[in-house]
């Protein structure tokens, strides 16, 4: 399953017609920013560059701070003429630390980057002073403080309204001036899409594309069957070609290992590659298609840019290679049919993948949602019924005990559990 997105531009209302940079989208027409894609950062040679060159900025944060620091000490004495020029320093240092969170023509275009900057140090100021907003902003911390990785969206949700009320106070405060002379409207929705981005690997599909078409409209994020992966959660899942068990298996990983068998292997590449997705043009109905590896098509009618959200950790994965190499440490090179870890026969192999269940659970509870691990569950045990697999996780959870697995281990195990025997009521025939 994967989703695609048609952006819209919501100042002008026409398409998005070049795209020209990865991770903010501008509006083809007005230039307007449309949204941001965080996922297309990390696919990106941009972020590739920026791994090469971390430990080299690395200590520009702690000067960064620095300058934020003296920035409230100067708001607090009331000097906030010092108080903006501090923070103008550190939105210029922040635009080199952290590029993602800037559109790319502040490196290219002097005025603009100074209007940019101008504007950032302003809101952050804002931020430090506004009563309001501050007050708000204490809420913000103490709602991401609270984030259960495992059901996050009504972190979610809380932090999309509050950060609608500190945009909307905003918009009453005098001084600002919109770097791209965009209305405060349209200045929220993209606010909001940055907000999104972030959380949308830790979401399940259904709930992706809801909180998508919040912000985007209905008609501009559609959902792609046919792909045959999930194409933007923190994990793949992998089928051990020995044991036959499903597992996640993080995306920027060096090699897939069966929680089951514990055999190891390269990470496949249909598993890292973007696979090839038709769809339809959102704005005037016509079948586009992306091609394998590409992250987004012009409608061949239309013009419109329909892209998809995906991330494949291969920057990651290569820049570990990479770092690997450069330390002159020869890593031992899998053979491409992997290296066989406990001997799988006929007799363990349901033990095996009962085993591989337990430690995910053990290893994932806090991170994932008991719906993505119910699909884990049936896939790993096609041959059951869910009656039949919900009785095997009794024997999961004392496995699961056994490898010390914790509350929120047992907690998942018990809603899987309750899942699969809701589903097995539920299709049993009345009578
Ligand atoms: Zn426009
Ligand atoms: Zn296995
Ligand atoms: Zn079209």
């Amino acid at each position: 399953m994967a989703l695609v997105i048609r952006y819209r531009c919501h100042t002008c209302g026409a398409h998005v017609d070049s795209a020209g940079q990865i991770t903010w989208v501008r509006c083809g027409h007005c230039r307007a920013l449309v949204g941001y894609d965080w996922q297309a950062w990390f696919e990106s040679q941009e972020y590739a560059e920026w791994l090469r060159r971390y430990p080299e900025i690395a200590p520009g944060f702690t000067d960064f701070q620095k300058e934020v620091d003296a920035a409230r000490e100067a708001a607090r004495e009331g000097l906030m003429d010092e108080a903006e020029s501090c923070l103008r320093r550190a939105v210029d240092r922040a635009m080199g630390l952290t590029p993602q969170h800037y559109p790319p023509e502040v490196h290219q275009d002097p005025a603009y980057r100074q209007r940019y900057i101008r504007y950032d140090a302003w809101l952050r100021l804002q931020w430090m002073v506004d009563p309001t907003i501050s007050a708000l902003d204490t809420e913000v911390q103490a709602v991401c403080r609270g984030l259960n990785m495992g059901d996050p969206l009504p972190t979610l949700e809380k932090l999309l309204e509050l950060t609608r009320r500190q945009l909307s106070r905003l918009a009453t405060l005098p001084g600002a001036e919109d770097p791209d002379g965009m209305p405060p409207r349209s200045r929220t929705q993209v606010a909001l899409s940055c907000l999104v981005s972030a959380y949308l690997p830790m979401l399940t599909p259904e709930q992706r594309l809801s909180v998508l078409r919040a912000i985007h409209g209905v008609n501009n994020v559609r959902e792609v069957e046919g792909a045959s992966l999930d194409e933007v959660s923190l994990y793949f899942d992998w089928q051990c070609p020995r044991c036959q068990l499903f597992s996640f298996q993080g995306r920027g990983a060096t090699a897939v290992i069966c929680p089951g068998c514990l055999c190891k292997a390269p990470v496949p590449a249909e598993l890292t590659a973007l696979s090839t997705l038709s769809t339809r043009c959102g704005s005037c109905g016509h079948s586009v298609t992306i091609s394998q590896g590409e992250m987004e098509v012009p409608c061949g009618i239309c013009g419109a840019i329909v892209r998809r959200i995906a991330r494949t950790g291969s920057v990651e994965r290569d820049h570990i290679f990479e770092a690997i190499a450069r330390s002159g440490y020869e890593l031992p090179r899998l053979p491409e049919e992997g290296v066989p870890g406990v001997a799988v026969t006929p007799e363990n192999r349901l033990e095996l993948v009962l085993m591989g269940l337990a430690r995910q659970a053990n290893w994932y509870a806090r991170l994932i949602q008991p719906s993505r691990y119910v699909e884990v569950v049936r896939r790993s045990l096609p041959e059951l019924g869910d009656t039949a697999r919900a009785a095997r996780l009794e024997r999961v959870a004392q496995l699961s005990a056994a490898e010390h697995g914790d509350e929120a281990a047992r907690k998942l195990l018990e809603q899987t559990r309750a899942l699969l025997l809701r589903t097995a009521s539920a299709t049993r025939l009345p009578g």
